[in-house]
């Protein structure tokens, strides 16, 4: 995506809400982009120079919020779309933050660990004097973890000399992180799933048929969650392609054995029938063109486009990777009456995870793991009723029924900020 269409999304959003263009104007750019540059010394004792980014959109709703990615192939464009993504995303589930995206060009994989700590700590002193639990929260994104979260906070603490565990979301436990987080997008995806579904089909879950891209962080964990809501499973697919059964898989053998190193596609555990010879395997795209209810596209951006869009048979798509549907493909569907839930919706449960970390880590309140995973069902189903009622109402798609709703809440505050 380049970021013109940023300003074409904004824009359309804008006028269609009538807001005055100075106001519409005010969200275009962002608001700070820091390039930075910064030596690490590798094993070999030399010093390698590495060049990190932070785009801050849009603070007029609170402390800037996104993840920081470590990617060799990363450029400012994506930096900046994704971070005024976020601003969408944090005013569409109505939390107190606004939008903000960070990156390191690098290949962690062709680091040691020693490497990769000493790379986060000069990176978190480099844009220290941006960050902030009151100014600009990051978060783990690709190829980072909790324990480079975790890395991120010691150092900047150690820099600045303040004990500041709400800096960085996203940690490990022990270090301030909360529980729930690790599953958090999957869980929030799975209970707007269902909140979907519950509008759109006349029958149990335990009929509703699912197939899922990607059995990683995110597709992993919304496989758990929608298999104990009762829907029926019948398909999973990773890179290495996937297995179907039509009456349904067995989360829990599939997961097991996929950690253990098995591939998707020589695993075969049929929810009825138990270790099964009755799947069939299917290739990692084909998965797409699935005859089931719900498709569920949780790998990488991108798999679903003209090429294949008229063969999709899915009734709901559900957005769990960023951006897996293009704007072509997305015209097709809306033609052939396919619902698709965006991913500023879809895949919000982290970042509304990481506003209850950052809350416990500024207020010292602490949620239970059972509390904070009701609130984050609920925050979130209620996220998309609030979607739903506005493309209803509006008789528009659900993406520019959130983007509408994102959109009107950023204008409120740039309204109301002292003009000063
Ligand atoms: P991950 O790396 O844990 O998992 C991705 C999985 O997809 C891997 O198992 C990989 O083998 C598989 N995969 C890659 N290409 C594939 C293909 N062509 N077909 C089928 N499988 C393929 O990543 P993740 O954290 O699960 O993220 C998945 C997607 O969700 C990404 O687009 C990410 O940007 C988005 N997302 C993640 C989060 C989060 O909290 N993790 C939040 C918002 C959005």
């Amino acid at each position: 995506m380049d970021y013109s269409e940023i300003h074409q999304l904004i824009t359309k959003a804008g006028r269609k809400l009538k807001l005055p263009e100075d106001i519409i104007d005010q969200m275009l750019e962002p608001e700070r982009t820091i390039e930075v540059s910064f030596p690490v010394k590798m094993k070999t004792g030399k010093f390698k120079v590495f060049k990190g980014y932070r785009v801050q959109h849009l603070g007029v709703r609170g402390p800037y919020k996104g993840g920081v990615r470590y990617h060799e192939e990363v450029d400012i464009n994506e930096v900046k779309v994704l971070a005024a993504l976020m601003s969408l995303k944090t005013a569409l589930i109505n939390i107190p933050f606004g939008g903000a995206k960070g990156a390191v060009k690098v290949n962690p994989s062709k680091l040691t660990e020693n490497e990769l700590k000493s790379l986060t700590h000069r990176f978190a002193i480099a844009i220290a004097d941006f960050i902030g639990e009151k100014k600009d929260i990051p978060a783990p994104d690709i190829n980072t973890n909790p324990q480079i979260m975790s890395w991120f906070k010691e150092a900047y603490e150690k820099h600045t000399g303040k004990k500041e565990p709400g800096v960085i979301t996203g940690k490990l436990v022990k270090s301030g992180g909360i529980k729930i987080r690790d599953e958090a997008t999957g869980l929030g995806g799975a209970a707007v799933t269902e909140e979907i579904a519950r509008g759109c089909f006349k029958k149990a879950n335990s009929e509703i048929s699912i197939a899922i891209q990607g059995f990683g962080n995110v597709g992993a964990h919304i496989a758990h969650h929608l298999y104990h809501m009762g829907f029926k499973i019948t398909g999973i697919a990773d890179i290495d392609g996937g297995t179907v059964h039509e009456d349904g898989l067995d989360y829990y053998q599939t997961a097991r054995e996929s950690k253990r190193g098995k591939k998707i596609p020589e695993l075969c555990f049929c929810q009825i029938h138990g270790p099964s010879t009755d799947c069939h395997k299917i290739a990692a795209d084909k998965i797409l063109e699935s005859k089931v209810d719900i498709l569920i596209p949780a790998a990488i951006g991108n798999v679903i486009t003209r090429k294949n869009a008229h063969k999709i048979k899915a009734k709901i798509i559900v957005e769990m990777a960023n951006r897996p549907i293009d704007q072509d493909a997305e015209a097709i569907l809306n033609k052939k009456g396919v619902v698709v839930v965006p991913d500023i919706l879809a895949n919000a449960g982290g970042v509304l995870a990481s506003y209850f970390e950052w809350q416990e880590n500024v207020s010292g309140k602490k949620l239970s793991y059972k509390q904070a995973k009701k609130k984050l069902i609920d925050q979130m189903k209620k996220a998309c009723q609030d979607v739903q009622q506005e493309s209803r109402e509006k008789k528009i798609t659900m993406r520019e029924a959130a983007y509408l709703i994102a959109i009107q809440r950023i204008a409120t505050a740039i309204i109301k900020r002292p003009k000063e």
